[in-house]
């Protein structure tokens, strides 16, 4: 709307004639300073674009940062008419001559990173928007996954660069670290760079300028750290521009952005231009045209084209547009400036750095940038980032396998590892050196894979005898620890993948499956006693066990007398009873005590108001790790081998890998693994974390799988050779045998004795209740007996007439017919 009103407030004029473009160029950007010109003359050479208008470049030259210098030459520029100001390039003067071209509403051109967030009104930059590159930035090394990585950098705006990443919440979640170094000025980089090697970072963003990055790559190449095992981020926009072949080979991973896009319309012949009009470039081996365009040089020759266009839409429009001298004296700017400035914001337009199109507040924040990154043939497209769309990586990876492949073949591989038999051990021979003194099942496993790989190896045995364990710093022994530190490339052994290890360095397919089990020693043969039955508690047990069954039956005799609920109403019918009733009598509390100690139960239920506590979430492991804590002496030994001893003692039960349990039982008969295995883990080749090697090992691990040569390694390595063992093992049963008489006799002749005993008890009731029965109607002992035996025997039934008794007291069944004759009590009839 502002455009029409404006051009029908304008009318419908044309413009001028030659339109003056004023450049401030620094001392040494005289590259800059062709592509300006050539930019101008493309323009005029495209009559389609101004064709009643000429452009011509008023350029003048500053010193480096000289400020004051700058701000006369603007002035001089401005005294002859500019439609436009463009550059300089440094901070200082250019904040001055910006400040100049907003007071005198003069358009000012800059292609320059700048941090403020928001513009002033004549400024146009056609360098992307800090917020957003610095997402760019966020989201590239997010999909790194990096855990921890340093951020190298010179200037103080750097940290500004890498906000969005640095406040990314994720950061914090996934608690990665961050290692911040500031360079100074002049001050060489292999110290700093020690300093982060040292630390066992192994990423590193850098954001130096870019006549400084060959500098700082050589000095990481010089401190050892320019190996595959290291990542560079490059944060400037012209790591295209760089000659990075020396560091091709090194199978570091070297990327960047890249804003210059060599797919635009004419970028063949807009070089040749350059070249032609004598624009050179020092120490480059121009290899290729893109290396010859800078972020810098393709913004200057957009902005030209953006002014043009923008100039060809007011020609469009019948703009009437005059170029008066503007004066820094009398300050009085030109008025038509700000039309220029709204036009060229609103144009859309492909340039030599993508699309170029401005927001609403007149920042190039909707872009396009090139993921590269360095292979073996040199710099490579990986991968896109947009604003829409974010980071879409798609670097070819069968190719970048191969450029692995190529480099792990000329490589000598340093494979740390620990001595345990069969894994690896050391040979008898001991003139042996190198490679020749080792062998074992981990030595034959990698001469496999180095053979599939064609890389070659050097075993070394890690300094402190261990596997790699994490302290309470963080701080990591042992194998890892090598890994960490790029003292070794691989780690071999029977080192198991945990999830703690993990985090540190990275594992291959596991080579190996096993589990924990439990090694023992296997039971001695010992002729049974009569009373073995007895056996799982020991005496002393027994006897505490009885002490416990009366002692328990007492204590529950006393705590029912004093329990109120124990007290029940004998005739629940009567709700006011004069007496209550107590089930738990001395003789119930002992049948009580009997059945629970069963497990069998019993009619007799105590009241008492119970908690219920059925619902003990302990695991087994866990109780076992109590129990292993708590016993004294320790049950903890310092190696697999005094475990093994320990158990050859008896009486102790060793948890150990069950593949090393497989190994033991094989020469040592007298020993065997009690069940099955506790859980599930897997040998792996360790790797320093991020190496680009692991997925060539893995694979070469699946290889051998398939094939079965890690079973023949198992086979040979395993197996007894002298096979006595394995002869033993067969002839005995390792599962448990069966009871047999000699075992459990005891428990009939326990069962015989008890029967007598109550054979013998109830003929005594039998004389002790024959003696109530009046004497008329008794016969002698042994007629009663058989008469009795003869009922019995004739199964006669469940009932017998009832015989007449001479004392009252003694029988219930004679009392309860007395009371129910009268309303007497029973207690009043006994007493
Ligand atoms: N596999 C164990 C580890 O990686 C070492 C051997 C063992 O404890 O039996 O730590």
């Amino acid at each position: 709307m502002l455009t029409v009103l404006i051009t029908s407030l304008l009318g419908t004029k044309a413009l001028p004639k030659v339109i003056q473009l004023g450049g401030l160029f620094e001392y040494g950007d005289e590259v800059l300073q062709t592509a300006f010109r050539y930019a101008i003359d493309r323009v005029n050479a495209d009559h389609s674009l101004l064709p009643n208008t000429r452009l011509s470049a008023d350029v003048e030259q500053v010193e480096y940062q000289d400020s004051f210098q700058a701000s006369r030459k603007v002035c001089d520029l401005l005294s002859h008419g500019m439609a436009a100001i463009f550059g300089p390039q440094s901070v200082e003067p250019r904040t001055t001559v910006r400040s100049t071209c907003e007071v005198l509403n003069v358009p000012h051109m800059e292609t320059r990173w700048d941090f403020r967030i928001q513009l002033d009104n004549h400024t146009v930059n056609l360098f992307p928007f800090w917020k957003t590159l610095s997402k760019a930035y966020r989201d590239l090394i997010k999909s790194k996954s990096w855990k921890t990585f340093a951020i190298v950098y010179e200037e103080n705006e750097a940290l500004i660069r890498l906000e969005e990443l640095l406040k990314d919440p994720l950061m914090r979640e996934e608690q990665r670290k961050v290692l911040v170094k500031q360079i100074v000025p002049g001050q060489e980089y292999r110290k700093l760079l020690k300093e982060i090697g040292k630390a066992g970072v192994k990423n590193i963003i850098v954001d130096v300028p870019t006549e400084k990055i060959i500098d700082f790559l050589k000095h990481a190449k010089e401190v050892d750290m320019m190996s595959e095992y290291y990542n560079y981020f490059i944060a400037s926009l012209d790591l295209h521009t760089i000659d990075l072949e020396e560091f091709q080979y090194v199978g570091t991973n070297i990327s960047g952005f890249q804003l210059v896009d060599e797919t635009a319309p004419d970028i063949g012949e807009i070089l040749q231009g350059w070249r032609s009009n004598g624009l050179s470039y020092k120490n480059l081996k121009d290899k290729t045209y893109l290396k010859n365009i800078t972020t810098e040089v393709a913004l200057m020759h957009d902005a030209v084209k953006l002014l043009a266009l923008a100039l060809q839409e007011l020609d469009r429009r019948k703009q009437d547009i005059d170029l008066p001298a503007v004066s820094c004296q009398t300050e009085q700017p030109w008025t038509q400036g700000n039309i220029v400035v709204n036009y060229m914001r609103m144009i859309t337009t492909r340039g030599l750095t993508g699309e170029i199109r401005f927001d609403k507040f007149g920042f190039r924040s909707d872009f396009k940038m090139k993921l590269i990154e360095l292979t073996r043939e040199g710099l490579h497209y990986a991968g896109d980032w947009s604003t829409k769309e974010g980071i879409n990586i798609t670097s070819n990876t069968s190719k970048a396998f191969a450029g692995v492949k190529a480099t792990l073949k000329n490589r000598t591989l340093v494979v740390t590892t620990l001595l345990n038999p069969p894994y690896v051990v050391l040979k008898e021979d001991q003139t042996l050196t190198g490679n020749d003194q080792f062998e074992g099942y981990c030595v034959d496993l990698i001469k496999e894979i180095a053979k599939e790989l064609g890389f070659k190896y050097k075993f070394r045995e890690v300094g402190d005898n261990t596997y790699g364990k994490k302290n309470t710093w963080g701080e990591w022994n042992g194998m890892i620890q090598e890994l960490i530190e790029g003292k070794a490339d691989l780690a071999v052994g029977d080192l198991t993948v945990t999830y703690e290890r993990e985090d540190a360095v990275d594992f291959t397919m596991p080579f190996m499956n096993l589990g924990i089990g439990i090694l023992f020693k296997k039971p001695t043969k010992k002729i049974p006693m009569l009373f073995s039955f007895l056996s799982p508690l020991s005496l002393e047990v027994w006897v505490y066990m009885v002490t416990a069954f009366l002692g328990v039956s007492l204590f529950l005799f006393i705590v029912a007398r004093f329990s109120p609920y124990e007290w029940t109403n004998p005739h629940p019918c009567d709700p006011h009873p004069d007496t209550l009733e107590n089930q738990f009598t001395l003789l119930n509390t002992l049948w009580f005590t009997v059945g629970s100690l069963l497990m069998q139960g019993c009619e007799v239920n105590p009241r008492l108001v119970t908690t219920h506590d059925q619902d003990s979430d302990i695991p087994t492991f866990k109780r076992m790790w109590n129990f292993m804590e708590s016993a004294r002496p320790s049950v903890f030994v310092e190696s697999n081998f005094k475990g093994v001893e320990r158990v050859k003692k008896g009486n102790y039960a060793f948890l150990m890998e069950s593949t090393s349990i497989e190994y033991i039982v094989e020469r040592n008969c007298d020993l065997m693994q009690i069940g099955g295995l506790l859980d599930s883990k897997g040998y792996g080749i360790a790797t320093p974390p991020g190496s680009p090697y692991r997925t060539l090992l893995s694979s070469a691990i699946l290889k051998l799988q398939e094939s079965g040569t890690l079973q023949m390694l198992k086979q040979r390595w395993w197996k007894n050779k002298e096979k006595i063992c394995i002869k033993e093992v067969t002839s005995q049963s390792v599962s448990a045998s069966e009871l047999g008489l000699d075992n459990v006799g005891g428990v009939f002749l326990v069962l015989t004795t008890g029967l007598c005993v109550a054979f013998i008890i109830v003929i005594l009731e039998f004389i002790w209740k024959l003696r109530k029965v009046p004497d008329e109607e008794r016969k002698p002992l042994c007629v009663e007996l058989c008469r009795e035996l003869k009922f019995a025997i004739m199964c006669g039934g469940d009932t017998k007439p009832v015989r007449k008794e001479s004392n009252l007291r003694s029988n219930n069944l004679s009392l309860i017919q007395f009371s129910s004759l009268g309303n007497i009590d029973s207690k009043e009839i006994i007493s």
